[in-house]
């Protein structure tokens, strides 16, 4: 399999209410067996996910977050941008030396994934509240057929960020190699790809992280194959056996 990916050159300065699939079907011939990789930050510009730290009051417990974050840093941490972060997630698996919760859609990431870089005109921009939608309402405008939200993330274990997938549509999250036999006639019993993370860690890649302007990466010529999809991506608690170990809670097979 041969890919390519290509950036989508000379996007302009993303605001709300603009139309990511007229600008980018200006300035692409699109296929319909493209993946239309777009970068989190720009779907949240137009869908007006910007906010400003006065939005966000804290409360008695972001004020106790961000006294102990500041205790533990060193820095100086506004209860106001803990108060945002608590109101876009629904758990708190670390709270220091940094935030890192369950988003609202499921995804787990520092800080709920609210940026404060390449935000003009706000303090904060939040990520898009369910990015398969925004997935799919940019799937129907354009001429291709898969559409992956992406963005840049941090890892357990390993040293530096790349990008994952934070919503998807038109295809599965994940193809199944289970029940599939590898080279030696082995059956497969565990591995589940998750293509939508490959495919927006490749676009991330392209797409850069500062000042580059290209928040959208077609890939060109991936092949999904003849396999079972699942969109599975985020653990539940239950089956989560990490989160599972922060929480002292002991493994027990049910
Ligand atoms: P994230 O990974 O989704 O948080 O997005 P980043 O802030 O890392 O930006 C990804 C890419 O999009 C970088 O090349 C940025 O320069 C670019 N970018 C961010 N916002 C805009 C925008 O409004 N317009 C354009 N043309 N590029 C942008
Ligand atoms: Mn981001
Ligand atoms: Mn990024």
């Amino acid at each position: 399999m041969d890919l390519e990916l290509v950036a989508v050159p000379d996007l302009p300065e993303i605001r709300p209410g603009d139309s990511l699939p007229t600008l980018v079907g200006d300035r692409i011939d699109l296929r319909p067996d493209d993946v239309v990789c777009v970068a989190s930050t720009v779907v949240s510009k137009a869908e007006g996910r910007l906010a400003d730290l006065d939005d966000f009051p804290a409360g008695p417990r972001a004020r106790e977050l961000a006294a102990n974050l500041e205790a533990a840093t060193g820095e100086e941490k506004d209860p106001r941008f803990a108060q945002a972060v608590l109101e876009e997630s629904t758990d708190v698996l670390i709270e220091s030396p940094f935030l890192l919760t369950e988003t609202r859609f499921g995804h787990v990431t520092v800080n709920a994934g609210i940026d404060r870089s390449n935000v003009p005109d706000a303090d904060l921009l939040l990520l898009p509240e369910r990015p398969s939608e925004s997935a799919e309402r940019i799937r129907s405008g354009v001429d291709a057929d898969r559409v992956v939200v992406t963005d840049t993330c941090g890892r357990p274990f390993r040293h530096g960020q790349r990008g994952v997938a934070v919503g998807w549509a038109g295809l599965p999250a994940s193809r199944d190699w289970r029940g599939e036999c590898d080279r030696e006639g082995r059956e497969l019993s565990v591995t589940v790809e998750s293509v939508v993370d490959e495919l927006a860690a490749a676009a991330n890649l392209v797409a850069g992280e500062g000042a580059g302007g290209t928040p959208v990466v077609v890939v060109r010529g991936f092949d999904f194959g003849d396999h079972e999809g699942s969109d599975e991506q985020f653990r539940d608690v239950e089956r989560d056996f990490v989160r599972r170990a922060l929480r002292g809670w002991s493994y027990a097979r049910d």
